[in-house]
């Protein structure tokens, strides 16, 4: 896990009971490492991470083939052609994909033949239907006694001999690797029907807090809707891992003991919460967590989502995430999206960082800060705007931005037109 594009986080923080963000990070990470495997049809293996090396077990192309529809030749008897002195030739055999030709060409022969089917013995070219007198694409046509042309057929035009793409033996997909459709598809021309594949990790996740109420229920004085449950879910899904949604602890011990019981028998890989894990709050998660369990408190050297808890219950991982909106994405980001792909066996994939230019002098208060921004393109560059207020509770920034700039531990002051790092969100 390349900790490059951290920034000088690596420094520890001048205040010594703060951790720097990669620190931080590389606790969490160290704590992880893949789920087990498991073997599932092909079908079923879009966005799994492949769990062994996959070598091929035939060559690709299969066989010599045509890349065009068109009349297998040879080569040779074409080499004076010119339009003076038209080549014509008696057409022997009619070669649908699919079919596996047997005829051989012999001196003066050609085979009509169609893109992907088998290039005959004694063909060793293919001239394009349309480069022939015979100009009648139409399905279903019977195929013509003779045709003739006027240029040409190099050795080798318009053949995809076999083995060109692969060979058998090589390795043409890596442990770690995340499927994609173009990787399933590759898989199917090799026969793969079944692949080992890492299982999906599996995420619990809870809201906490007697403020909160459900997206649907009537606003009550005093009381805010739960909406972090709807952002951290999508993002855990994003990663490809299940969401196990526990729903809404209330500041109780008998709610959190529930909710994390529950975590335990649905035998996720870790859990996640939001809120209360600043000083003071948090009591009945921290008293039924270390009953089972530990917790740490940590605060981290970064602007938002300094404060964050990490410990165990009962056996599974627990990541407390601060609780305002803006925070919980950050440190989702920051911290979870990594330990997710960890898990999930996943090797290949790094976030998609940029360098751009602010568009403004932008303050920060000397933390590792992710400030929230819309980038686009000027001139060739990346230009990034700041999206308004950068309070904690400001979701609709975050709605507004497309990126996350990050501003460097110790850095105070950014001036207009400097670059810095970004994410891409
Ligand atoms: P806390 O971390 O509990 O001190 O909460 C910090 C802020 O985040 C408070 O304003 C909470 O009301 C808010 N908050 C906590 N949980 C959620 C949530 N699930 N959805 C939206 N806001 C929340
Ligand atoms: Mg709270």
């Amino acid at each position: 896990m390349g900790e490059a594009g951290w920034g000088p986080s690596g420094i520890i923080s001048p205040l010594s009971d703060m951790l720097s963000v990669a620190e931080a990070r590389e606790r969490i990470l160290s704590q992880f490492k893949p789920v087990a495997t498991e073997s599932l049809s092909l079908v079923a293996c879009g966005n799994r991470v492949l769990a062994v090396d996959i070598a091929a077990a035939t060559d690709l192309p299969l066989f010599d083939n045509s890349s065009m529809d068109g009349f297998a030749v040879r080569a040779a008897e074409s080499v004076n052609a010119a339009a003076d002195a038209r080549v014509t030739l008696r057409v022997v055999a009619d070669i649908a994909a699919g079919s596996s030709p047997t005829v051989s060409l012999a001196k003066g022969e050609a085979a009509r033949i169609m893109t992907g089917a088998q290039i005959p013995r004694g063909a060793d070219a293919v001239i394009p239907v349309e480069d022939t007198d015979f100009q009648d694409r139409q399905a279903g046509t019977q195929a013509p006694e003779t045709i003739s042309f006027a240029r040409e057929v190099k050795t080798g035009e318009n053949i995809r001999p076999r083995g060109m793409d692969m060979h058998t033996g090589d390795i043409v997909l890596r442990t770690g690797h995340l499927l994609r459709p173009q990787d399933l598809g590759l898989l199917a021309m090799l026969g793969v029907a079944n692949v080992e594949v890492y299982r999906r990790p599996r995420v619990a996740l809870l809201s906490s807090g007697d403020e909160l109420l459900e997206v649907d229920a009537p606003l009550q004085p005093g009381k805010i809707r739960d909406s972090n449950s709807y952002t951290i879910a999508a993002l855990i899904q994003g990663t490809g891992a299940e969401v196990i949604r526990l729903g809404v602890a209330r500041d109780t011990r008998q709610s959190v003991e529930t909710l994390l019981e529950t975590a335990i028998t649905e035998n996720v890989d870790l859990i996640l919460s939001t809120a209360g894990v600043s000083v003071g709050a948090f009591d009945f998660v921290k008293e039924v967590i270390e009953s089972h369990g530990s917790l740490d408190f940590w605060r981290v050297n970064m602007r938002p989502g300094k404060p964050l808890a990490f410990g165990e219950y009962r056996g599974i991982r627990f990541i407390g995430l601060p609780g305002n909106p803006v925070s919980a994405f950050v440190g989702f980001e920051v911290f979870v999206r990594d330990l997710i792909q960890r898990l999930s066996g996943q090797l290949n994939k790094g976030r998609v960082r940029v360098r751009v230019r602010c568009e403004e002098e932008i303050q920060s208060d000397g933390r590792e800060s992710y400030l929230r921004a819309q980038v686009h393109e000027v001139d060739g560059v990346l230009s990034a705007k700041l999206t308004g207020h950068q309070g904690s509770g400001n979701l609709l920034s975050l709605v507004q931005a497309s990126a996350l700039l990050i501003i460097p531990a110790g850095v105070k002051c950014v001036p207009a037109g400097q670059e810095v790092e970004a994410w891409l969100i």
